[in-house]
């Protein structure tokens, strides 16, 4: 089977809104789209954390169009949407905000039109109301305003005249939002003075909004240019004129959050990682994801197949992890088309995540040591008679500690291991977390158990200038301290509730100087 296209077949571009930036402000159908994807191709402004919601095998394409920079030009996208569609795959183009506003979403849905080619438009929560709304402005305010005007501060280049009529906006009043005009602010101020605006009209201008570097510059339309040179305020902003803007005074919400501002890396496997990243997102940090290893096959996956393959001989089959679990059944059923072929192998599993593995496939498991470590599981073969010619298969990663099957040898056992998968240091840089790692740096990295700390220091990443080490507890410290690393702060209660919490007093000792 072919799995780079999709299930049906059927070619479509879906031009998909990102949101302003934070991850929770993307619609469920967008996050759907991503999903299903073959192919994706994202905007300098979509958050590229949502890329981990896509299919592993997924095609991801990077379009760029920072000001100034742009990686594809627009009709080279445009060819590439198309191109891509005609391959028969179900294409998603992410673009920053919503796609029909000041994001060039018509062209781009002209051109598939033109090919022939089906489409969806998925909206997208938009910066120029999430941006302000996320300063603390609302861009109405009953009393205040009864109109709101979107216009943008970068027109076409190519245009001889500019077609934003500045005495039009000035005398048309209300609150007036602007895109794209942060370079520009200067004249577009002066503009509007010069049509007669009063010169002490509220102006905002709301940077990364939404995200965990937002920042907003507060002044009038008389200094908010000179503001923006003396403390090197740089795009992309999002600018509000207006009363609407002394609203933020009271409403100012955002910044506020414990760990606003600060940008922390948590260094898992994805799966685990959200809980972690979910919780330091909810105080306001902003969260940057590192995978660091990566589940790939044994390297004699062959091996592995045939005693997969005999494994209703074993009297019992071990499972030491969940990543074991999934291998095997992986492979299990690609051998065989029912479970009943395992036939009277009884199951042991060690903690309780390799459990509930194996009970996800409605296998039933008859031992689980109390303990989560190997020795336990030795311990519980003896109080069940000793383990004198029993057969048992070890399913486990390659280069795992040999403690169990010693043992089990040891007391008389007949013990196959099974290499079922092995972790190699994570490469690819799908969401691009590396990349900005290394432009943008960290406040702060987060270690939850040692092979993190090793697991991180393998990927050979330049340790970013000033960034700080949170360990869960004395352990991962002393593994830390061994590769020379200094710990900031280290975690009282060792789990993810009592790491988030030390940061978080960590960050408000240092806020209060
Ligand atoms: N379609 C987008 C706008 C694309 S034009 C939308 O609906 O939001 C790109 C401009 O959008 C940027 O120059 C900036 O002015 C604004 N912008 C987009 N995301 C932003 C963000 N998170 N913070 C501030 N401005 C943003």
């Amino acid at each position: 089977m072919d799995t780079s296209k999709s299930k049906s077949g059927a070619a479509k571009v879906y031009l998909v809104g990102a949101g302003p930036g934070d991850l929770g402000l993307v619609t469920l159908r967008a996050k759907e789209c991503i999903e299903q994807a073959n192919v994706i191709v994202y905007d300098h402004l979509a958050n590229p954390e949502m890329l981990s919601w896509a299919r592993e095998d997924a095609e991801i394409i990077y379009a760029g169009k920072e000001a100034g920079k742009h990686v594809l030009k627009q009709d080279e996208i445009n060819a590439l949407l198309v191109t891509k569609a005609r391959e028969g795959k179900q294409v998603v183009r992410l673009k920053g905000g919503d796609p029909f506003v000041f994001g060039r979403g018509a062209e781009e849905a002209g051109a598939i039109v033109d090919a022939g080619i089906a489409f969806e438009i998925v909206p997208g929560i938009t910066s120029t109301i999430a941006g302000p709304a996320y300063a603390g402005i609302p861009v109405t305010h009953r009393g205040q305003n009864s109109h709101v005007t979107f216009f943008t501060g970068h027109e076409d280049p190519t245009k001889a005249q500019s077609s934003i009529d500045y005495a039009a906006l000035t005398k048309l009043g209300g609150t007036q939002v602007m895109l794209m005009g942060v370079e520009r602010i200067e004249s577009i101020a002066r503009q509007m003075m010069e049509q007669g605006a009063r010169k002490d009209l509220p102006v905002a201008l709301v940077r990364w909004a939404t995200t965990g570097r937002q920042e907003t510059l507060v002044g009038t339309l008389e200094n908010i240019a000179k503001q923006v040179v003396d403390i090197g305020f740089e795009a992309p902003g999002v600018a509000v004129f207006g009363e609407v803007v002394s609203l933020r005074e009271n409403l100012n919400w955002y910044e506020k959050r414990p760990l606003s501002g600060k940008r922390i890396v948590v260094t898992r496997t994805r799966k685990q990682a959200s809980e972690l990243s979910n919780q330091l997102r909810a105080l306001g940090a902003e969260v940057v994801e590192l995978p660091t290893i990566r589940i790939e096959p044994p390297t004699e996956l062959r091996e592995f197949a045939e005693l997969v393959q005999d494994a209703h001989s074993y009297d019992w089959i071990i499972f030491t992890s969940p990543n074991g679990v999934e291998a095997f059944f992986e492979m299990f059923f690609k051998l065989y088309d029912d479970v009943r072929e395992i036939g009277a192998s009884r199951i042991a599993a060690i903690g309780p995540a390799t459990a509930q593995r194996v009970k996800d496939y409605h296998v039933h498991v008859d031992l689980q040591p109390a303990e989560f470590v190997a020795e336990a599981i030795v311990r519980e073969f003896i109080k069940q008679g000793g383990l004198e010619n029993l057969r048992i298969l070890i399913a486990r990663a390659e280069k795992a500690r040999d403690v169990l099957p010693k043992k089990l040898s040891g007391l008389g056992a007949i013990v196959d291991e099974g290499f079922a998968y092995r972790t190699v240091p994570e490469t690819r840089d799908a969401t691009g977390a590396r990349r900005r790692l290394l432009e943008e740096g960290a406040d702060l990295i987060t270690f939850t158990s040692s092979s993190t700390v090793e697991n991180f220091l393998a990927l050979g990443v330049p340790w970013p200038k000033g960034m700080q080490v949170a360990s869960i507890g004395p352990i991962t410290s002393k593994t830390a301290r061994d590769h020379g690393l200094k710990i900031g702060v280290e975690a009282r209660r060792h789990d993810v509730e009592g790491l988030v919490e030390a940061i978080r007093n960590f960050f408000a000792k240092d806020r209060n100087g």
